[in-house]
This record gives C-alpha cells, structure tokens and sequence, in this order.
C-alpha cells in the first residue's frame, strides 16, 4: 500500500514499517473523525472537517464528500473537500446514474453501496474517462465508499492518494467505518436541525398567536364550565375592568345581561358542535350593556377541555343594521303601495256594496232580519281581511322597540305565508308548507321573522314570476318551506324551481344595494336586512347550492325546555259581552262616523255615552263631567291624544284610558304612562269583543 507524500525504496522491512505507519494514520483519522462526529453541531462543518482531517492527518490529495441528488440527472453534489487538488472538482461532472458520468468509483459506490477501489489510475479501465485529469493533479489510487445505504442514501466520501495501491485492506476497513458513522452522524444532526427547527417554528407560531390574540381588538376568552381562564388584553377594555383588574376566575354569567341568560345557561351547559355564532346582550364591569357578537369553539386548554369565544360589541353596527332596516321597511313598504291599493279595495268594495245594498233595501222596506244579518256578516268578515292586510303593513312602518319574547317560529312561518298566497295566486304559483312536527320555540321577535320571510318569499315570487317565459310549457311556479329540526337548532329551508342564483352573484346577493332587478323593482336591502335580522336572533341566512332553483336556509337556535306555555301567542279575539252596566264612557275620536258606530253598540250594552272630537274638547268635557273611562284615538287635529292621555293620567292615576290606535309606533313616547293596568292599547280596526272584555274589565270595582 502507498503513503502518501513519502516516498522511499522499496524494502521488505521499510515496506512494513510503511504499512504500519499507513494504518497508525488511517487509526487517527478514525480517531479524530469520531472525536469531530462527537463535536459536530451542523453538517456541513461536519462535512469540512471530515475532510480536513483525512489531508491534514494522511497526507491525501484529495478527500471530498459528494451528495447524491434524487434529481433526474442523478448528480452528485461536491458539498465538502479539502487538499491541494480540489479544483480536480471543477473540472469533472459525476452522477450516480447507470451513465457516462456515473461509471467511475463514486457513481458505482453511491449505486451499489460497497466501496469501489482503483488501486492504480493509470491502469484501471474504469478510470480511462479521468485518467488524464488524475495526472494533471497527480493521483495513482482512489477509492469511493457510500455514505448511508437503502432508502437513506446520502452519497459518497472519496480519497485520493498520490500513489497507486494506497489503500489496503485494513485501512478499506477502518475507512468504511469512518463512512458508516459519518452516515449515522449526519442522520443524527439531520434529526436534530429538524427538531430545532421544529422548535423554532413552534415557538414561532405562539409567538404570532399570542401577539395575534393580545394585538386583537376583539376580547377573547376560554372559560371551563362558565368560569373564565384566559382573558386577553382587550377583554379589560371591552368589559370595562382596568388594568389591573383580572377577569380570570370570574364567572362568565356575571358579565350576561338577563335578557341574554337563558340562553347562556343553555350554551354553557350544552355547547353545540363545531362552529357557533351567536348575538348575546352583555354588560360590562361598570354597568355598560351592549350588544355582541360571540363566536365559540371547543379547545382543549392546558389539558382540560374548555371554549374559546371571540366577543366583538358591535352596538354600533347594530345601530347601522337599525337604520338599515328602517330604510329598507320604507323602500318595501313602498313597493307593497301597489299591491295594496289592490289587495284593500277588494274587501272595501264589498264592504260598500253589502252596505248601499243594505240601506236601499231598508229604506224601501224590503230588507228582512235574517237578510240584513247575513249583510252585517259579511261587512265583518271583510273588515277582518281588511284588518289583516292592515297589520301586515304595520310591520314595515314601526321600529320595533318590542321586549324579545319567545315564540313558535314555524307557526309565524306559516302565518307569513298564509299572507303571502293571496299574492301568488293571480300568477299560477303553488305555495307548500310542510308542517313542523314538533314545536319551534325560538327567542327574538316575531314580526321581524315574518319580515324575514316575506322577503324571501317574495324574492321567490319575483324570481318565479320573471323566469316564467325562460320555461318549458308545462312548467309551474312553486315555491316550499320545510323545516328540519336538530336537538337546539331549527332549519327552515324556503326553495323555489325558479331560474335560481347565478354562481357569479351568489356571493353578492347579502351586500345592501345588490340587486339584479330593475330601477324602482328591487333595492336591494331584502337580503341584507333578513340576515341582520335572522343574525340578531343568534342564527343564520344562507343561500345553498342547489342543482335547480334558489334554496335560502334560514338556521335558528331553539329555545330548550320552552313548552306552548312558556311561548307567546297572538292573543284571541274575546266574545262580544251582552251587557256591561251603566258607565260613563267619554268617547274621542276625530271621525265621528267610527265615534258614534262605538258610541252606538256602547249604549246597546247599557253604558252612557259622551263624545268628543279632539283632545282639547275631551279635557273640558272630563272635566266639567269626569267619566269613568276614556277611549281615545292618539291623532287628532285640535289637541292630540297624546297631551289628553297625560293630563287625564296626571289628574287621575287609576282613572282608565284606552288608547285606540292604527299607528302602534305612536305609543312610544306614551311608554312610561302606558306601563300600568289601568291603561291598554288597541289596534284599529277595533275587535268588539276586546273592547268590550276590557271596558267589563276596568267597570269592576277594584278587588274584584
Ligand atoms: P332585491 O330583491 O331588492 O333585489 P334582495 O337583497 O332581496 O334585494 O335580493 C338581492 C338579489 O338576490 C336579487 O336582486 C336577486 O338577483 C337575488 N335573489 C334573491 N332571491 C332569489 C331567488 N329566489 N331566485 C333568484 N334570485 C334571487
């Protein structure tokens, strides 16, 4: 075997002494190799000091460290190298591909995995391809030995020596070894870059959640079971504890407004799945109420499961959807004027005809009881409808400042249609409500329900009634409501077989102003206002896809353990009273056909009467003759009925006021006064049988 840079004569006994001289250094670089594995910290000096180490301690020539690349040319990438012939590098190309490049030491040793060994390169035909470039940088022997094997094959680690036969078997041996722990101690520092770099990321990554979540100008908390655990920074600001104020450890509830409790006790103790958004009422450390949106997901947080919420106040937001939908009330109520001039001439045109048909028959004597009841009849039940159509409207031209209340949702569902299949019939289209089979009690506020509804119904309608000549023949418009009810939460599904909702719009179709109907036809505000609304309930409005027709869901949280009693209903019309004593009624209204009709069925009943046609006229007649009740309607000409009701409540507390109104709104300002048992208000037009219950009601003398 050769030394390298020595050279001397050949002799037996020198030739011995050589050789041991060859394996004492091929034992060091083991030695140092190992020491270098022990030390190393990253690769690639690894790498470098591998090599340095076989040129400092043997003498080689060259000693590099190639990286086999699974690239389809199958490179193999010089990473480290040390000795006076490194630019024998730059000059050559090598693969591990069964290829031209591929055929020398390192290609066949990365290959095969044993090491390849050319004892003399002026002979060795496989080395014919570098022969010319091993003289120029003047080496005679060289072997390649793989670095890793199978699946972790890393490449290889090549020596050259500047003689030929430099390497003998024990020094193959002990060279393979220093491959075989370069491969483990690369294995090792590859596991350990990439758990410090794991580390790395993840102390990363809570380092951008953390900031995120102490940066986020929404509160966000976890809480185990109703008490809070985590509270971020912004949380103190939102529930207006300071700095030094902790919300950890305080229970979740105190900071629920009433109106909002139930259903945070129901959340608390049965968090539903996934994902859950709801509209709460809170209030803050210092007495601050506000509305907030809360998002919630189940976490595990340090080892026991808990929920994470994300509150925003979006008071202000809800003011915007407020206004929003108050526009939005006056542009549909707008576009219902059409339909309504329609919808109430028809019961008025009855109404007339039965009663100018009634009085001509009087007069001439020719009207029989029995005939002039069945008129009277009918009078009735079209003023119903008419009544009917009356409160539909009303919907649209009030704020609602009603208390939420909770209420049966498909049973408003169903009423909503009801109104809405007089308007469907002129065009051919069918209406379908599949009944609940289970009561839906939900929380919110029924007529913004019904709004809700409508809109989509109406959108339907529209939607059906436009794509009719896009149809084939036999296609009929029809439009379905069904309802699909989980253990807390009701779906209500409205679809129709219409031209459905382009995918380009679909995304659109919630923004305010988005419509695709014609000027003065659409707004725009339906969709949007419904999902403030449907939002404002704790639930959801989407638009599904479907394979045919438009399909809305509208996704409600139901209220647990509200049975029919707990749910308000619309309270039903009282039978007439056939008496009701001798009262004095002071009756007010500016019309005075409907003031002397009431005047006229009040004394049927035994009361006496008097009337006045405004409020300033009602107080002088009060006072000179104080009445036992007043009934009045609130817009009047000559002093209002709001001024009448308060100087009657200031000059007698308990005295009875009934208020008769077609204008709900206006008995807003009246609030505080209104809030007693000795005051009510009805809607015109007026049922008889619930004036009559209440004015039975309030002749009774206290304690009764
Ligand atoms: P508007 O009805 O005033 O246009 P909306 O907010 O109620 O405002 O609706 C927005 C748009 O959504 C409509 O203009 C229409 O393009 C689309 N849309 C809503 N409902 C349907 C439906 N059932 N079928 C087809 N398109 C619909």
């Amino acid at each position: 075997m050769a030394r390298p840079n020595h050279r001397s004569p050949r002799m037996t006994g020198a030739k011995a002494d050589d050789d041991a001289r060859m394996v004492d250094r091929a034992v060091t670089v083991l030695a140092r190799s190992t020491e270098a594995l022990v030390r190393a910290t990253d690769e690639f000096t690894l790498l470098e000091e591998i090599c340095r180490i076989g040129v400092e301690v043997v003498g080689y020539r060259l000693v590099w460290i190639g990286y086999a690349r699974p690239t389809p040319g199958k490179l193999v990438m010089p990473m480290a190298s040390a000795g006076a012939a490194r630019a024998y590098l730059d000059h050559i190309t090598i693969s591990w591909a069964d290829d031209e490049f591929g055929c020398g030491p390192t290609g066949i040793s990365i290959r095969t995995g044993e090491p390849c060994i050319i004892t003399d390169t002026e002979t060795s035909e496989v080395y014919r391809p570098w022969r010319e470039a091993a003289r120029r940088f003047g080496f005679r022997s060289t072997i390649s030995l793989p670095i890793g094997d199978g699946d972790e094959r890393i490449g290889a680690l090549m020596f050259y020596a500047d003689q030929p036969n430099a390497f003998d078997p024990v020094t193959v041996r002990l060279l393979m070894g220093l491959a075989r722990n370069l491969a483990h101690g690369i294995s090792a520092l590859r596991m350990k870059a990439l758990h410090d770099q794991t580390a790395r990321d993840l102390a990363e990554s809570e380092e951008r959640y953390r900031s995120l979540i102490e940066m986020a100008p929404d509160a966000i908390l976890v809480h185990c079971h109703g008490t809070i655990v985590f509270a971020n920074p912004a949380s103190s600001e939102v529930f207006g504890a300071g700095p030094d104020v902790s919300l950890v450890g305080r229970p979740l509830l105190d900071m629920v407004h009433e109106d909002s409790k139930t259903m945070a006790v129901s959340r608390i103790a049965e968090p539903p799945p996934g994902t859950y958004v709801g509209q709460y009422k809170l209030t803050t450390l210092d007495g601050r109420v506000f509305e907030a949106e809360i998002t919630a997901c189940s976490i595990t947080f340090r080892g026991v499961p808990a929920r994470l919420l994300t509150i925003r106040d979006i008071t202000e937001r809800a003011q915007v959807q407020e206004q929003l939908l108050q526009n939005a009330k006056l542009a549909t109520l707008g576009e219902m004027a059409a339909g309504l001039v329609h919808e109430l001439s028809q019961p008025l045109n009855i109404i007339r005809l039965a009663a100018e048909g009634a009085l001509m028959l009087i007069e001439r004597g020719k009207a029989t009881p029995e005939w002039q009841a069945q008129q009277f009849q009918l009078v009735a039940e079209q003023s119903e409808r008419a009544a009917e159509i009356i409160d539909d409207i009303r919907i649209f031209s009030r704020r609602d400042t009603t208390p939420l209340q909770v209420f049966d949702a498909m049973q408003t569902v169903e009423s909503a249609a009801e109104v809405l299949c007089r308007q469907l019939k002129p065009d051919g289209i069918s209406l379908e409500v599949a009944a609940a089979t289970a009561p839906t009690p939900v929380r919110g506020r029924r007529v913004q329900l019904e709004q809700v509804v409508m809109n989509l119904l109406n959108n339907a309608h529209h939607a059906l009634r436009d794509g009719k000549n896009h149809m084939p023949r036999d296609w009929r418009g029809q439009i379905r409501i069904a309802a699909e009810q989980d253990f807390d939460r009701l779906r209500i599904l409205i679809s129709d077989n219409g031209p459905g909702i382009p995918e380009t719009i679909r995304h659109r179709i919630f923004e305010p102003f988005f419509t695709t109907k014609d000027a003065g036809r659409g707004t725009g505000l339906g969709l949007s206002v419904s999902y403030s609304l449907i939002a404002s309930m704790g639930g959801r409005l989407q638009s599904l896809e479907c394979a045919s027709g438009a399909t809305f869901a509208i996704d409600l949280p139901l209220v647990a353990n509200a049975g029919p009693s707990q749910m308000t209903s619309m309270p039903p019309c009282a039978p007439m009273p056939s008496a009701l004593g001798n009262g004095h009624i002071l009756v007010v209204d500016d019309e005075a056909a409907a003031a002397d009709a009431l005047a006229h069925y009040l004394r049927a009943l035994g009361c006496r009467i008097s009337i006045a046609a405004a409020g300033d006229q009602a107080w002088e007649l009060f006072c000179k003759d104080p009445a036992d009740i007043v009934i009045t309607d609130l817009r009047m000409p000559a002093g209002n009925g709001e001024e009448l009701v308060e100087k009657l409540r200031e000059f007698d507390p308990l005295l009875p006021i009934i208020i008769v109104t077609g204008h709900l709104g206006a008995t807003e300002r009246l609030t505080d006064t209104l809030q007693d048992d000795r005051c009510a208000v009805l809607k015109k037009p007026l049922a008889l049988g619930n004036l009559g219950e209440l004015i039975a009601r309030f002749l009774q003398p206290p304690g009764e």
